[in-house]
């Protein structure tokens, strides 16, 4: 691709110069004018010259924002990819070959792209500089989220298995989200509960909103508020049924969304809470560790619900937590 962050060099009239036109010319009146000429051509090539280097900055420092956003995408699991993905990023964006460079910083999760241009000048040519370089850079940094808004009330309690797989030739994985007497659930989960969550509410009807249109607040890692975050002790087959189903068919995409396909956004893409524990004995209050990304897949007549853990970016300020899969970007300069 041709790197069109340049600027037309036509600025000729600038080969004129001052004593040229005192060789051949006499006369006073043609000195003033030459000299006046001479100053005013001055200015406006001054002004060509510091708009040119203006807008090679903007442009080298949008490339350099666009290119570092991209990369990002790729970390901290693959950073050679992140490197070449944020550099092949700049070129598109008219950046010339040779004029950038990525680098993925100490702390694996951040990448700085600098991206440089040499610029001809016009007026500076007169007093001996024909060129300088401009430069511009970027960091952009990946990081868990911090809070969520519209997350589904199935708790879960993270183990390695849970992780969605990346690469070449990895299958996804069905997992159960929600348990029901009839599905074998882990020791984590207390007596006569299922994963089912309370979310600013209990009861069936709370819940079972909930699932289909997600809470309607958001929530920050750290949250133990009782009445905010609990277990919603019992299967709840009935509304959580109702509520999968009724969320799986707001997919209005053909073929309908799963793990093979999906559409960013769609309501089959879930966000669930992840949390320290669902070992309480009836209700109790529960601590918010992270966000998990999820396709639903289906509910059974028992209430059990699966799907595939998946990973996926959204909006919001970034945590140090640890990571289950809902991460966010952030320009950091
Ligand atoms: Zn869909």
């Amino acid at each position: 691709m041709k790197c069109y962050i340049a600027f037309p060099e036509g600025v000729d009239f600038l080969k004129w110069k001052a004593r040229d036109v005192f060789s051949q010319q006499k006369g006073s009146v043609l000195i003033i004018v030459a000299v006046t000429l001479v100053a005013l051509l001055g200015i406006a090539a001054l002004v060509v010259d510091a708009g040119l280097l203006y807008y090679t900055k903007v442009a080298l420092s949008n490339a350099a924002d666009a290119a570092a956003l991209a990369g990002v995408q790729k970390l901290p699991k693959y950073p050679a990819e992140a490197q070449d993905v944020a550099e092949a990023y700049a070129i598109d964006n008219g950046v010339c070959e040779g004029g950038v460079t990525a680098e993925v910083l100490a702390d694996g999760s951040t990448i700085k792209v600098i991206t440089s241009k040499t610029v001809s000048l016009g007026f500076a040519r007169v007093l001996g500089f024909s060129s300088t370089d401009v430069k511009a850079s970027a960091k952009a940094r990946v990081g868990t989220v911090k809070s969520a808004f519209g997350v589904v009330p199935f708790g879960v309690v993270w183990k390695p298995e849970f992780e969605p797989p990346e690469g070449q030739g990895m299958e996804p994985i069905l997992q159960i989200v929600k348990y029901s007497p009839h599905t074998k659930k882990g020791d984590d989960i207390g007596p006569g509960n299922f994963a089912a969550l309370a979310l600013g509410g209990t009861g069936g009807r709370n819940y079972q909103d909930n699932i289909e249109i997600g809470y309607q607040m958001t929530l920050e890692i750290g949250d133990t508020i009782p009445t905010i975050i609990e277990t919603e002790p019992g299967n709840m087959a009935g509304p959580t049924k109702k509520g999968v189903n009724n969320r799986l068919a707001k997919c209005q995409h053909d073929p309908p969304c799963t793990i093979d396909h999906y559409v960013k956004g769609c309501p089959r893409v879930v966000i669930l809470p992840v949390v320290k524990s669902l070992f309480a004995s009836g209700r109790d209050d529960v601590e918010l560790r992270g966000f998990a990304a999820f396709i639903l897949k289906e509910v059974d007549d028992d209430g059990s619900v699966w799907g595939w853990f998946i990973r996926m970016a959204t909006e919001g300020d970034l945590s140090n937590k640890d990571d289950y899969g809902v991460v966010s970007y952030r320009l950091e300069e």
